[in-house]
C-alpha cells in the first residue's frame, strides 16, 4: 500500500510537528478565534499574569493542539502536554500541576475523558491555584492545601457537550473551532510544501485543499501522499492532473470523501433507505464506534449538508443520493 506511515504512527507525528506553525501569525484561517487570543495575550503579558484558561473544542485536526503550542510560545512559557485518560489518578494531576512555572501552558488533550476524582483536583487548581493533597493513609491521613504557581489550563475537546458543566464554567474562553475554506487549506498545503522542499503549483495546491475534508491535518497527509505519487509517476511537481490521480488512486472522491465517509454515507442509503437512522444502527451496520461517527465522520458531512441531524435519527439529503448516483425514494425515478 501507499500509505506509508499509519496515522498516528510515531513517525506520522514526528511530520505533522515539524509543520507546526508556532507563531499566531502562522496560524491560518479562525480569524475570530485569533483576534481574540491576540488580546488576551497582550493584555495578559502587559499585567504580568498567567493568560486566563483557555477551552478549544472542535473535530478532530483543526489545530488544538496547535493552538495550545502557540500560545504557550506567545506567552513566553513552557507548556506541558497531558490528556484525560492519561490521568487515571488525582496524584497523576498534582504531579503535573507542582511542577508548573510561573505562567506556564497546561494542556489537556480529550479534556471530556477526565476521571471524576482528577476532575474534583481541578477545580481548585483552577479557581485559586490551589490543591487539596491527601497525604498518608488510614487514621492518620490528612489533607494538606499546597499553592501552585498561576498557570493556564488549554482544554481540548471534540465536542463542548461531552464535558461537565462545573468544568466548563471553569474556563474563562472558550473557542469553537471551524472546518477551514479551500482557500484557507490552499495556504497551509503551500506552507508545508515549502517546508517539505516540495514542488506544487496553485492548481494542484487547490486540488488538495478542496480534497481535505476543511481539515488542515488531512490536508497535510495528503500532501505527503501526493508528493509520493507525483516523485514516483510524474516528474515530482505536483499539479491538478497530478494531484487529482493521486487521490483517486487513495480513494479520495471529488467531494473530498475517503473510504469511511462513504461506507458510512452508502450504509444510510442503501441499508436504511436515507434513514432517519439512529446512530447506534449506523455504528453497527458499518462496525465502527459511536463515538468515531459523532466526532470524526459527521461533522464534516453535516456542515456540507451531507447529512442531517434530526431528533428522530439521521438523514441522508437529496445531494448525496446524487452523489452515488442513486433516486431518492421520495421522488419519482426519471
Ligand atoms: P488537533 O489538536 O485539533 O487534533 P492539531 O493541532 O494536531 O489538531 O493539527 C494537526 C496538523 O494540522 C498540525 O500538524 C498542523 O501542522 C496543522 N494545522 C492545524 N491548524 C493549522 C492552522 N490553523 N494553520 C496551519 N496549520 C495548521
Amino acid at each position: 500500500r501507499l500509505i506509508a506511515a499509519a496515522p498516528g504512527s510515531s513517525r506520522e507525528e514526528a511530520l505533522e510537528r515539524a509543520l507546526r506553525p508556532k507563531k499566531l501569525a502562522d496560524y491560518v484561517g479562525q480569524q475570530k478565534i485569533r483576534a481574540q487570543l491576540e488580546i488576551f495575550i497582550e493584555a495578559a503579558k502587559a499585567r504580568h499574569e498567567s493568560l486566563d484558561h483557555v477551552l478549544l473544542f472542535g473535530p478532530p485536526g483543526l489545530g488544538k493542539t496547535t493552538l495550545a503550542h502557540i500560545l504557550a510560545h506567545e506567552m513566553g512559557v513552557n507548556l506541558r502536554q497531558t490528556s484525560g485518560p492519561v490521568l487515571e489518578r488525582a496524584g497523576d494531576l498534582a504531579a503535573m500541576l507542582t511542577n508548573l512555572e510561573p505562567n506556564d501552558v497546561l494542556f489537556i488533550d480529550e479534556i471530556h475523558r477526565l476521571s471524576p476524582v482528577v476532575e474534583e483536583i481541578l477545580y481548585p487548581a483552577l479557581e485559586d491555584f490551589q490543591i487539596d493533597i491527601m497525604i498518608g493513609e488510614g487514621p492518620s491521613a490528612r489533607s494538606v492545601k499546597l499553592d501552585l504557581p498561576p498557570f493556564t489550563l488549554v482544554g481540548a475537546t471534540t465536542r463542548a457537550g461531552m464535558l461537565t458543566n462545573p468544568l466548563r464554567d471553569r474556563f474563562g474562553i472558550t473557542a469553537r473551532l471551524e472546518f477551514y475554506t479551500p482557500e484557507e487549506l490552499s495556504l497551509i498545503v503551500h506552507r508545508s510544501a515549502h517546508l517539505l522542499n516540495c514542488d506544487i503549483v496553485d492548481d494542484g495546491a487547490a486540488e488538495i485543499a478542496k480534497r481535505s475534508r476543511g481539515t488542515p491535518r488531512i490536508a497535510n497527509r495528503l500532501l505527503r501522499r501526493v508528493r509520493d505519487f507525483a516523485e514516483v509517476k510524474a516528474d515530482g511537481k505536483i499539479t491538478r492532473a497530478v494531484a487529482d490521480a493521486a487521490l483517486t488512486m487513495l480513494d479520495v472522491d471529488h467531494l473530498g470523501l475517503d473510504v469511511m465517509d462513504r461506507k458510512l454515507l452508502l450504509a444510510m442509503l442503501e441499508k436504511f433507505s436515507g434513514g432517519p437512522v439512529g446512530v447506534d444502527n449506523l455504528a453497527a451496520a458499518i462496525g465502527e464506534a459511536r463515538d468515531t461517527i459523532e466526532d470524526v465522520l459527521e461533522p464534516y458531512l453535516i456542515q456540507q449538508g451531507y447529512l442531517q441531524r434530526t431528533p428522530r435519527g439521521r438523514i441522508a439529503t437529496p445531494a448525496i443520493w446524487r452523489h452515488f448516483g442513486l433516486d431518492s425514494p421520495d421522488k419519482p425515478s426519471a
